[in-house]
Protein backbone atom coordinates (compact mmCIF):
# COMPACT_ATOMS: atom_id res chain seq x y z
CA UNK A 1 0.00 0.00 0.00
CA UNK A 2 1.56 3.65 -0.96
CA UNK A 3 1.88 5.95 2.12
CA UNK A 4 -0.07 9.36 1.71
CA UNK A 5 1.40 11.63 4.71
CA UNK A 6 1.29 14.95 5.56
CA UNK A 7 4.97 17.24 5.83
CA UNK A 8 5.75 20.31 7.79
CA UNK A 9 8.40 20.87 4.94
CA UNK A 10 10.05 23.47 2.68
CA UNK A 11 9.33 21.61 -0.78
CA UNK A 12 12.39 22.42 -2.61
CA UNK A 13 14.06 20.05 0.20
CA UNK A 14 11.86 16.91 -0.50
CA UNK A 15 14.18 14.14 -1.88
CA UNK A 16 10.80 12.67 -4.09
CA UNK A 17 11.15 11.91 -7.85
CA UNK A 18 8.67 15.00 -8.40
CA UNK A 19 7.37 17.69 -6.81
CA UNK A 20 4.45 19.82 -7.69
CA UNK A 21 4.57 23.48 -8.14
CA UNK A 22 2.02 26.07 -7.84
CA UNK A 23 2.82 27.92 -11.34
CA UNK A 24 0.88 30.33 -13.27
CA UNK A 25 -0.67 30.29 -16.74
CA UNK A 26 2.62 32.18 -18.63
CA UNK A 27 5.25 28.99 -16.64
CA UNK A 28 7.61 32.33 -16.12
CA UNK A 29 7.93 32.39 -12.15
CA UNK A 30 5.82 33.95 -9.27
CA UNK A 31 5.66 34.20 -5.70
CA UNK A 32 4.85 31.76 -3.29
CA UNK A 33 5.96 28.43 -3.74
CA UNK A 34 6.77 28.95 -7.50
CA UNK A 35 9.07 31.79 -6.32
CA UNK A 36 10.60 28.96 -3.86
CA UNK A 37 11.39 26.37 -6.80
CA UNK A 38 12.42 28.94 -9.02
CA UNK A 39 15.06 30.23 -6.74
CA UNK A 40 15.92 26.45 -5.43
CA UNK A 41 16.29 24.76 -8.81
CA UNK A 42 18.47 27.53 -10.62
CA UNK A 43 15.87 30.79 -11.69
CA UNK A 44 17.44 31.12 -15.18
CA UNK A 45 17.34 27.57 -16.23
CA UNK A 46 13.84 26.96 -15.20
CA UNK A 47 12.73 29.78 -16.75
CA UNK A 48 14.72 29.03 -19.89
CA UNK A 49 13.33 25.04 -19.23
CA UNK A 50 9.46 26.65 -19.20
CA UNK A 51 10.13 28.68 -22.07
CA UNK A 52 9.22 26.60 -25.14
CA UNK A 53 6.73 24.87 -23.59
CA UNK A 54 4.10 27.62 -24.04
CA UNK A 55 2.60 28.50 -20.91
CA UNK A 56 0.04 26.18 -19.27
CA UNK A 57 -3.96 26.08 -19.10
CA UNK A 58 -5.54 26.36 -15.34
CA UNK A 59 -5.91 23.11 -14.49
CA UNK A 60 -3.48 21.13 -16.67
CA UNK A 61 0.18 20.79 -15.60
CA UNK A 62 3.47 20.64 -17.57
CA UNK A 63 6.54 18.92 -16.87
CA UNK A 64 10.45 20.37 -16.49
CA UNK A 65 13.61 18.28 -15.00
CA UNK A 66 14.26 19.32 -11.50
CA UNK A 67 17.76 21.06 -12.24
CA UNK A 68 19.44 21.74 -8.95
CA UNK A 69 16.10 20.40 -7.05
CA UNK A 70 17.03 17.02 -5.22
CA UNK A 71 13.74 15.95 -7.08
CA UNK A 72 14.25 14.46 -10.55
CA UNK A 73 10.78 16.23 -12.25
CA UNK A 74 8.78 19.27 -11.22
CA UNK A 75 5.32 18.98 -12.45
CA UNK A 76 3.93 22.53 -13.15
CA UNK A 77 0.68 22.79 -12.21
CA UNK A 78 -2.07 25.99 -12.97
CA UNK A 79 -4.47 25.94 -9.76
CA UNK A 80 -7.61 28.08 -10.13
CA UNK A 81 -8.04 31.45 -8.45
CA UNK A 82 -10.61 30.93 -5.63
CA UNK A 83 -13.54 34.08 -6.08
CA UNK A 84 -16.77 33.97 -4.59
CA UNK A 85 -17.77 37.30 -5.96
CA UNK A 86 -18.19 36.50 -9.09
CA UNK A 87 -20.52 33.40 -10.47
CA UNK A 88 -21.60 31.23 -7.22
CA UNK A 89 -22.06 27.88 -6.74
CA UNK A 90 -21.36 27.50 -10.07
CA UNK A 91 -18.29 28.89 -10.24
CA UNK A 92 -17.37 27.32 -7.20
CA UNK A 93 -17.65 24.05 -8.42
CA UNK A 94 -15.85 24.73 -11.54
CA UNK A 95 -12.79 26.00 -9.43
CA UNK A 96 -13.01 22.91 -7.37
CA UNK A 97 -13.26 20.79 -11.13
CA UNK A 98 -10.01 22.80 -12.32
CA UNK A 99 -8.08 22.06 -9.21
CA UNK A 100 -8.71 18.67 -9.10
CA UNK A 101 -7.63 18.46 -12.65
CA UNK A 102 -4.01 19.69 -11.27
CA UNK A 103 -3.81 16.50 -9.05
CA UNK A 104 -5.43 14.24 -11.51
CA UNK A 105 -3.14 15.48 -14.29
CA UNK A 106 0.17 15.15 -11.91
CA UNK A 107 0.01 11.33 -11.11
CA UNK A 108 -0.70 11.14 -15.01
CA UNK A 109 2.56 12.46 -15.32
CA UNK A 110 3.97 10.71 -12.67
CA UNK A 111 2.85 7.50 -13.79
CA UNK A 112 4.34 7.96 -17.08
CA UNK A 113 7.77 9.32 -16.25
CA UNK A 114 8.08 6.40 -13.60
CA UNK A 115 7.65 7.90 -10.60
CA UNK A 116 7.04 6.61 -7.32
CA UNK A 117 7.31 9.33 -4.67
CA UNK A 118 5.54 12.78 -5.63
CA UNK A 119 5.06 15.43 -2.87
CA UNK A 120 2.14 18.43 -3.83
CA UNK A 121 2.10 21.81 -2.37
CA UNK A 122 -1.71 23.19 -1.30
CA UNK A 123 -1.89 24.08 -5.07
CA UNK A 124 -4.45 27.62 -4.76
CA UNK A 125 -4.65 28.61 -1.52
CA UNK A 126 -1.85 31.06 -0.76
CA UNK A 127 -2.24 33.78 -3.17
CA UNK A 128 -5.08 32.22 -5.39
CA UNK A 129 -7.01 32.30 -1.83
CA UNK A 130 -9.24 28.64 -2.34
CA UNK A 131 -10.36 28.19 0.74
CA UNK A 132 -7.73 25.38 2.76
CA UNK A 133 -9.77 22.69 3.85
CA UNK A 134 -11.76 22.90 0.29
CA UNK A 135 -8.88 22.32 -1.04
CA UNK A 136 -7.27 19.55 1.07
CA UNK A 137 -10.25 17.31 0.76
CA UNK A 138 -10.02 17.59 -2.98
CA UNK A 139 -6.30 17.27 -3.30
CA UNK A 140 -6.57 13.75 -0.50
CA UNK A 141 -9.63 12.26 -2.47
CA UNK A 142 -8.24 12.89 -6.60
CA UNK A 143 -5.13 11.42 -5.21
CA UNK A 144 -6.69 8.31 -3.57
CA UNK A 145 -8.97 7.61 -6.94
CA UNK A 146 -5.66 7.62 -9.04
CA UNK A 147 -3.46 5.34 -6.89
CA UNK A 148 -4.29 1.83 -7.98
CA UNK A 149 -2.08 0.84 -10.86
CA UNK A 150 -0.59 3.65 -10.49
CA UNK A 151 2.82 2.06 -9.14
CA UNK A 152 3.16 5.17 -6.44
CA UNK A 153 4.78 4.34 -3.38
CA UNK A 154 4.92 7.75 -1.40
CA UNK A 155 2.74 10.73 -1.87
CA UNK A 156 4.17 13.61 0.19
CA UNK A 157 0.80 16.69 0.71
CA UNK A 158 3.48 19.31 1.85
CA UNK A 159 2.29 21.92 3.70
CA UNK A 160 3.96 25.52 4.96
CA UNK A 161 1.89 25.83 8.04
CA UNK A 162 1.08 23.69 10.89
CA UNK A 163 -2.54 24.48 10.71
CA UNK A 164 -2.37 23.02 6.99
CA UNK A 165 -0.70 20.02 8.29
CA UNK A 166 -3.82 19.51 10.53
CA UNK A 167 -6.60 19.45 8.11
CA UNK A 168 -4.58 17.09 6.22
CA UNK A 169 -3.51 14.87 8.99
CA UNK A 170 -7.16 15.15 10.12
CA UNK A 171 -8.39 14.04 6.15
CA UNK A 172 -6.03 11.09 5.94
CA UNK A 173 -6.66 9.69 9.03
CA UNK A 174 -10.18 9.80 8.19
CA UNK A 175 -11.63 12.28 10.97
P1 LIG B 1 -1.19 29.76 -5.39
O1 LIG B 1 -0.90 30.96 -6.25
O2 LIG B 1 -1.53 28.51 -6.19
O3 LIG B 1 -2.18 30.06 -4.31
P2 LIG B 1 1.06 30.00 -3.51
O4 LIG B 1 2.49 29.70 -3.79
O5 LIG B 1 0.70 31.41 -3.22
O6 LIG B 1 0.24 29.40 -4.75
O7 LIG B 1 0.58 29.11 -2.30
C1 LIG B 1 0.31 27.72 -2.38
C2 LIG B 1 0.67 27.07 -1.05
O8 LIG B 1 2.09 26.83 -1.02
C3 LIG B 1 0.36 27.91 0.17
O9 LIG B 1 -0.29 27.07 1.12
C4 LIG B 1 1.73 28.35 0.69
O10 LIG B 1 1.75 28.47 2.10
C5 LIG B 1 2.58 27.16 0.26
N1 LIG B 1 4.04 27.38 0.12
C6 LIG B 1 4.72 28.55 -0.07
N2 LIG B 1 6.05 28.31 -0.15
C7 LIG B 1 6.21 26.96 -0.01
C8 LIG B 1 7.34 26.07 0.01
N3 LIG B 1 8.60 26.53 -0.13
N4 LIG B 1 7.13 24.75 0.21
C9 LIG B 1 5.87 24.27 0.34
N5 LIG B 1 4.76 25.03 0.33
C10 LIG B 1 4.93 26.37 0.16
Amino acid sequence: MPTLEAALADITMLHVDAIVNAANTKLKGGGGVDGAIHRAAGKAELLAATAPLGGCATGDAKVTSGLRLPAKWIFHAVGPVWSVSRGGEAAMQNADRLLAGCYRRCMELAREHGCRSIAFPAISTGVYRFPPDRAARIAVKTVQDALPGSGMEQVIFCCFSSEAKRIYQDLLEGA
